[in-house]
C-alpha cells in the first residue's frame, strides 16, 4: 500500500495546505483536540483538526482512512436539492434573504413570472420556472454584485483586480493571487448583510492569502457578525444548491 503521503502533493497555498483526490485540506492544529477530526467546509475543503502531539503524517493518513467518508458527503452535497427540482407557480425561493413566491401573469397577452419585484417574460407559462428564473436572478447578480465589491473595497482600502460573479456549484466565493475576486450568483438570495461578510472574506484574501489568524482578524474587524453570516450560509447551503 502506498503511504499517504506518496498521493498527497503539497501547494503553495500555505504549509498546512495540501490536495487530496481532488480535494483541498487545511490542516488546523488545536492544542485543545484530542483526536483527529474531519469536516467538509463552505469552500469544499477538507478541514482536519490535529490534536496536541499529532503529526501531519498521522492527519494525511486519518484523511485517506476517512475516504468513505468524503465520498458520502459529496455524493450528499450533489445530490441536495436544489440540484434538479422544477420549479413552477407557487414555488418559494430566497430573495436578498427574503422568501419570496413564484406567481405567474400575464402583460397584453405575454406570460411572465414575478419574484418578489421581479417580473420575468416567458415562453410558455407551463415551462419549468427555475431557468428563466435562474437566468434572471444571475444577470441581477452580475450588475449587483460587483457594484457592492467595488464600493466595500474603497472602503477598506483594497484594490482588487477584477471581479466575476459565475455560477460555481461548490463555492461563495474565491479570490485569486491576481486579485480576481469571483463570487457566486446566489449570494444574491442572501441577506445584505450574509452578502456583505462573503464579499468582505473574499476582499481579506487581499491582505493575507489564506486562513490563518490574521486573516480572521482582519475579516472580524471589517464584519463583526462574521460568525452568525458563516452560520446562515451553512444553514441555507442545501437549499441555494452546494
Ligand atoms: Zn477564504
Amino acid at each position: 500500500m502506498p503511504s499517504a503521503l506518496s498521493i498527497l502533493h503539497r501547494t503553495s497555498r500555505t504549509p498546512d495546505t495540501w490536495v487530496f483526490e481532488g480535494h483541498v485540506v487545511v490542516l488546523k492544529r488545536h492544542p485543545r483536540a484530542r483526536r483527529y477530526t474531519l469536516r467538509l467546509n463552505r469552500d469544499n475543503e477538507l478541514v482536519v483538526t490535529v490534536p496536541r502531539g499529532g503529526s501531519h503524517h498521522h492527519a494525511l493518513e486519518f484523511v485517506q482512512r476517512s475516504r468513505g467518508w468524503i465520498d458520502g458527503q459529496r455524493l450528499r452535497r450533489q445530490g441536495a436539492p436544489g440540484h434538479a427540482t422544477e420549479w413552477c407557480a407557487g414555488t418559494d425561493l430566497l430573495l436578498r434573504g427574503h422568501r419570496v413566491l413564484l406567481a405567474l401573469g400575464h402583460e397584453q397577452g405575454r406570460p411572465y413570472v414575478s419574484c418578489g419585484d421581479e417580473r420575468i417574460f416567458i415562453a410558455d407559462r407551463s415551462m419549468n420556472l427555475r431557468r428563466p428564473v435562474e437566468a434572471h436572478l444571475l444577470r441581477l447578480a452580475r450588475t449587483e454584485l460587483p457594484r457592492r465589491t467595488r464600493e466595500l473595497a474603497r472602503e477598506h482600502g483594497i484594490t482588487v483586480a477584477r471581479i466575476s460573479v459565475r455560477n460555481q456549484s461548490s463555492r461563495w466565493g474565491s479570490c485569486s493571487a491576481t486579485g480576481v475576486i469571483s463570487l457566486n450568483w446566489r449570494l444574491i438570495q442572501a441577506p445584505d448583510w450574509v452578502r456583505d461578510y462573503l464579499v468582505i472574506h473574499e476582499l481579506m484574501h487581499r491582505r493575507e492569502m489564506n486562513h490563518s489568524i490574521r486573516f480572521w482578524r482582519h475579516v472580524a474587524h471589517a464584519c463583526p457578525r462574521w460568525r452568525e453570516a458563516e452560520a446562515w450560509l451553512d444553514r441555507h447551503a442545501v437549499e441555494l444548491g452546494f
